[in-house]
């Protein structure tokens, strides 16, 4: 095993629920398992200017039903050039951190597989973010949660759309994966999901209508993910108020309080086994990779597979989804 002391824990980009849980498993195995623990604050950006103390097992006491970060999270600018990851290099060194743990989406895994490369430093990442949008793992942690504050809003929002009989369009998070639209309209028992992976294969809108979404029921709910492929939400309602006068239509958009929360079980257990495994896989000398979960199993994913946006949803859901919705 590379000589490794003490690990450095860190939260970066969106923040999503369950990364608590994660920043405890992660510090409780590695003190379990004789490291040093150094809690990074604000991201990347808490390694440039030295937001740095040690933990131990009380630091992380009470923390795993908690939403959001208590390590914080942050964008960093300056670690996308490379004085400002050698100036991090640098403080990691001075604070004798030996090894990192990244807790965060497919932008903070591509900042540390960068930075893990330049200097020959071992990194394990964890996928934190609610989109679900990292290759090699069946969910990412916050996913969950996010879905089912999703359905929980939705189930409400029906209430209104029936008693009303509307036709309401509601946009959830996503941009760049329809994993919370399709599975947030599944189990909220949604009529259609608009998401990127097949805007560009057909107008989904116009195919919604043609499918006897007119002919269908009283009320409608349609998830749309929020990105510039879909148009969102709004751009979507605008039409069919132009190209179909005769609905009642409205948006909700339900933005931030998607990514907040305690976390579901789920989560929890997801976040437990993940922070365990990232300290299991620096034991085990492997670096450059992000804990998966597929099939139930712990798995390894080297970054470069993780962060290459590959995940693609599944035809059998979109086709579950289509089939329900009659
Ligand atoms: P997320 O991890 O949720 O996808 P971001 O895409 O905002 O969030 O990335 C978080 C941080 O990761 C950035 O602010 C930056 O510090 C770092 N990062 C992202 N991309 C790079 C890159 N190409 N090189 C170096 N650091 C990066």
């Amino acid at each position: 095993m590379a000589d490794i002391k003490c690990i450095g824990i860190l939260t970066s980009g969106g923040d999503a629920p369950g990364m608590n849980a994660a920043i405890r498993a992660v510090t409780r195995s590695a003190i379990f398992s004789g490291f040093k623990v150094k809690g990074i604050y604000r991201g990347y950006r808490g390694i440039i200017t030295d937001e740095i103390v040690e933990f131990k097992t009380q630091n992380v006491s009470n923390i795993i039903q908690m939403g959001g970060t208590i390590l914080k999270t942050a964008r960093c600018k300056e670690f996308m050039t490379p004085e400002g990851r050698q100036l991090a290099y640098d403080n990691l060194k001075r604070h004798g951190i030996d090894a990192l743990v990244v807790i965060g989406g497919d932008g903070s895994l591509t900042g540390a597989r960068i930075f893990a490369n330049e200097f020959d430093f071992p990194i394990v990442g964890l996928p934190g973010t609610i989109d679900n949008d990292l290759f090699g793992t069946d969910s990412t942690i916050g996913y969950d949660t996010a879905l089912n504050t999703i359905m929980e809003c939705i189930d409400k929002i029906r209430d209104t759309a029936t008693s009303h009989e509307r036709l309401f369009f509601i946009e959830v998070m996503g941009r760049d994966a329809g994993f919370l639209a399709l599975n947030g309209a599944i189990a909220a028992g949604a009529e259609a999901a608009i998401i990127p992976e097949i805007s560009t294969e057909v107008d989904q809108l116009a195919e919604l209508i043609q499918n006897g979404f007119r002919k269908s029921k009283n009320s409608s709910i349609v998830l749309v993910a929020e990105s510039p492929v879909t148009g969102g939400a709004m751009a979507l309602a605008e039409r069919v108020k132009n190209e179909y006068p005769g609905y009642d239509v409205r948006v909700s958009i339900l933005g931030h309080l998607q990514r907040g929360g305690s976390p579901t079980a789920f989560d929890r257990i997801l976040a437990s086994r993940m922070g365990a495994a990232a300290v299991d896989a620096l034991m085990e000398d492997q670096r450059n990779v992000m804990i998966g979960l597929s099939n139930d199993e712990i798995v390894y994913v080297p970054f470069f597979k993780a962060i290459r946006n590959e995940k693609h949803v599944s035809r059998e859901l979109l086709n579950t989804l289509h089939r329900l919705s009659i």
